[in-house]
């Protein structure tokens, strides 16, 4: 295939040069990926090279080439760090990953609040997506055509040659519609040949029911193939199936793909216990896009050099954080993918632990830098998220998803924990305090509460963002 050869190398060198894609070289090659795997089976030898990282040396120089562009576009064209340059006078054309620090972080609250001015002014804005908001007010981020047809050439591209995507698959999204991940995923997943399903986040008996009917379409395997689904929406999928007596051999699924939110080991032996399928854990997010991470085997979360530079900052002191301490992943996505909303050191809020320095990576990503999976957000006394829902979710009487607040009493013990159960019982609350004692968790009591509203704050999931329809499913298995 003598046109892709040179389309790869034309791709190739706009990821070397750090300088922007032609949009028409990506989808065309793209589309020459997915000819080829459609007429011999498999992309050919080294295509798989093409998403991988060159020798740490090379990378290096990349890496240091993208950054400085990226830091110069910013302070030269975005009114918000137009200002912070000549605030701090700082030249922007001395910054690398040595000495990124002289560059202040960039606060959630600072986007959030004044979105136009991240906005680069040789911007040509094309589509507004809002983030969903379930742990504040939603932030703004503007895309242009450019950024949008680039992601979704690549994201075809992974889907393709990382994901193992074909066109006899189908793939169903359970995320809310309004999020742009839906429309990434419209787009890359038809263009790597696959079928495409948007459900959305219905009723969990309407999701279940549309991934059970044979759908009779040419080229295609009978059943959906791939869910994507939040972890909370996930939950609330196995807790509908297993009420109503779904089992494995319903459906034709082969993967689930998560993201958005904390998948827990719980959650994810139960949702592959139900559909005996692998889940697939994911990080991404709408202000970072394209930087995404993916989970291994050994529970890293792996996030590539090429997209952005990834760091990890104390919580408090914004420093980097030390090995084996939590942090803060902080963003700067690079130029290539980004010329309109655009962010330098972004703090994303979401916390991982930096892995240890004897930690030696043996996984099946080991090329790719790792961090521990998301910790989610510190509750109270060192509690992470992820500690609060492994214990929940471990406990199959709870209902999913998973509800709860942690109240701040003032008890040296710490917090305590006020959970949704279906039904309170003396014998279920002594069950999780015993659970808590046993992981020594800095929790000094746990109440439950029959109803949501009673909980002392809102508990928020992403699976809260119903979207209705007409369609209605009787309970039990309808096949
Ligand atoms: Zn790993």
């Amino acid at each position: 295939m003598l046109s892709t050869g040179l389309r790869q190398l034309g791709f190739a060198w706009s990821m070397l040069s750090g300088r922007g894609f032609r949009v028409r070289d990506a989808m065309a090659l793209a589309d020459d990926v997915r000819a080829t795997i459609e007429e011999f089976g498999s992309a050919g030898d080294g295509a798989g090279d093409m998403l991988s990282a060159p020798d740490p040396e090379v990378q290096d120089g990349l890496t240091r080439r993208r950054l400085r562009r990226t830091v110069r576009n910013a302070a030269r064209h975005t009114p918000y760090y137009r200002h912070l340059f000549e605030r701090i006078g700082v030249d922007p054309a001395s910054v690398t990953p040595d000495t990124i620090a002289s560059i202040p972080p960039t606060p959630k609250n600072a986007l959030r609040s004044m979105p136009a001015a991240f906005v680069s002014d040789r911007a040509r804005p094309a589509m507004a997506a809002q983030t969903t908001g379930t742990t504040g007010i939603p932030t703004t981020v503007w895309f242009s055509q450019y950024e949008l047809d680039i992601t979704v050439a690549t994201g075809a591209l992974a889907l393709m040659l990382t994901a193992g995507l074909r066109s006899e698959h189908v793939w169903a999204n359970c995320i809310t519609t309004r999020s742009i991940a839906q429309y990434l995923e419209g787009r890359s997943v038809p263009m790597a040949g696959a079928g495409y399903v948007p459900i959305g986040p219905v009723d969990p008996r309407v999701a279940l029911d549309r991934l059970a009917t044979p759908m009779h379409l040419p080229g295609k395997r009978p059943q959906i193939t791939h869910l994507n689904a939040t972890p909370s929406y996930l939950a609330a999928i196995v807790q509908e199936a297993e009420r109503d007596g779904w089992t494995a051999a319903d459906f034709g699924l082969q993967e689930i793909h998560v993201g958005g939110e904390i998948l827990t080991d719980a959650l994810r032996d139960r949702a592959r216990e139900l559909f005996n399928v692998p889940v697939t854990d994911g990080y991404s997010m709408t202000e970072i896009i394209p930087v995404a991470g993916q989970v291994c085997a050994h529970d890293h979360l792996h996030l590539p050099v090429d997209l952005g530079y990834v760091e990890v900052l104390d919580p408090v002191t914004l420093e980097p954080a030390a090995p084996g301490a939590v942090g803060s992943l902080t963003i700067t996505p690079f130029l290539s993918y980004r010329d309109t909303t655009t962010l330098l050191r972004y703090v994303t809020g979401d916390l991982v632990r930096v892995l240890p320095e004897a930690e030696k990576l043996g996984c099946e990503m080991a090329a790719v830098p790792a961090t521990s999976r998301i910790l989610g957000r510190v509750t109270g006394s060192d509690l992470t998220t992820r500690d609060v829902l492994e214990l929940l979710q471990a406990e199959r009487a709870l209902p999913l998803p998973t509800r709860y607040a942690i109240e701040e009493t003032g008890d040296p013990g710490g917090p305590v924990l006020h959970v949704v159960a279906e039904r309170a019982s003396r014998t279920l609350s002594a069950r999780l305090e015993g659970r808590v004692a046993d992981l020594a968790l800095p929790l000094s009591g746990v109440v439950l509460v029959e109803d949501p509203a009673d909980l002392p704050t809102p508990c928020r999931v992403r699976a809260d963002l119903r979207e209705h329809t007409f369609h209605t499913v009787p309970a039990g298995r309808s096949a």
